[in-house]
């Protein structure tokens, strides 16, 4: 029939836990879409990838899958960040399943959505974006923050859906078409738009984390931030440029003010002015070159080619032996 071999790829980042607890919920409801409800076949499985967690989310992993072949493992040498780990998962699965359903351990965003993104896939399309209802459960910061991050997105000329984070369905040829990406400083949210096929979206709640705290730290918060507009947008060079422009039209003024000044015998005033243009001239300066920084920083990440991941282990049994 084809489309019906789905796989869950799950990134885990010291998430020993709750990691357990989850994987029963995806039990369950793997069980219910291959049992009950016929909708995908009985080779799915749900991979666990182990972003070299520093606890014992690794060894929880290997004991799930030696012991439910429901269950694959795929387990990073070291930590690479919560996109490269979906990455790996993806790039693994990819060559077992039609499609593959990415979703955060803590399985804040509702599995039972799952049904529909399955159906949307068995519709024809190869790419279905979740996309969260509504940012009740985050706080205060995540919600302002978040929602003045994409409005500067859009402002750069980034297209990207709104509340889409990486719950998502790719199907085998999006993801094969996505490998030909080989980006290292990885947005997936605004990459995959870039790769275009037939897509739809599927609406979903999002859950308080049940255990453990949020392993996106801040530093790897900023992080995503800033390889997300670094990634898919110049706009800040030429805003540069922009301020460059502005600047210098400013100079000139300032330079005809003085000399006319000169003529007047008015030089002494104008310390404040004096004060005020060295600051904001050496801030802006300051913070062009960062800017560029950020970009030829990430230039030289991105000649380096060096591997996204690299996998040390991967457990994974014939269904039969279920
Ligand atoms: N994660 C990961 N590598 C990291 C950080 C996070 O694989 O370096 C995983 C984590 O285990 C979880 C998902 O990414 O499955 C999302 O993280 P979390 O729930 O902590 O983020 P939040 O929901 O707070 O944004
Ligand atoms: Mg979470």
């Amino acid at each position: 029939m084809g489309r019906n071999v789905i796989y869950i790829v799950v990134p885990c980042y010291n998430e020993s836990e709750g990691l357990k607890q989850s994987c029963e919920k995806l039990e369950i409801k793997m069980n219910e879409l291959i049992k009950t409800k016929k909708m995908i076949s009985k080779k799915s499985k749900v991979m666990l990838v182990n972003d070299g967690s520093k606890d014992d989310t690794g060894k929880i992993i290997t004991e799930i899958c030696e012991n439910n072949s429901l269950f694959s493992g795929l387990l990073l040498s070291k930590n690479v960040g919560h996109q490269n780990a979906i990455l790996a998962g993806m790039m693994t699965s990819k060559d077992y399943a039609d499609a593959v359903i990415t979703i955060d351990a803590d399985l804040q965003q509702d599995i039972n959505a799952l049904d529909n993104f399955i159906e949307k896939f068995q519709d024809g399309n190869e790419i279905v974006y979740g996309i969260r209802n509504d940012r009740s459960t985050d706080g205060v910061f995540k919600k302002m923050t978040a929602t003045l991050y994409y409005k500067l997105l859009s402002f750069l000329g980034v297209d990207i859906i709104p509340n889409h984070a990486d719950y998502r369905l790719m199907s085998k040829k999006a993801l094969e078409a996505l490998g030909e990406f080989k980006e290292v400083n990885l947005f997936l949210r605004g990459l995959i738009h870039l790769i275009g096929f037939q897509s739809d979206t599927v609406y979903f709640d999002v859950k308080e984390r049940e255990f453990g705290k949020s392993k996106y730290t801040l530093s790897k918060m900023l992080t995503l931030a800033t390889d997300g507009i670094t990634s898919l947008s110049i706009k800040p060079i030429r805003i540069i440029m922009i301020i460059g422009v502005v600047m210098f039209l400013l100079s000139i003024i300032m330079i005809g003010i003085s000399i006319i000044d000169w003529f007047k015998g008015v030089n002494v005033a104008g310390y404040t002015t004096s004060l005020i243009s060295i600051w904001l001239v050496g801030g802006i300066t300051i913070l062009s070159l960062g800017i560029i920084g950020e970009y030829i920083g990430r230039i030289y990440m991105e000649t380096k080619h060096r591997p996204r991941y690299i996998i040390e282990s991967f457990i994974w049994k014939d269904e039969n032996k279920r």
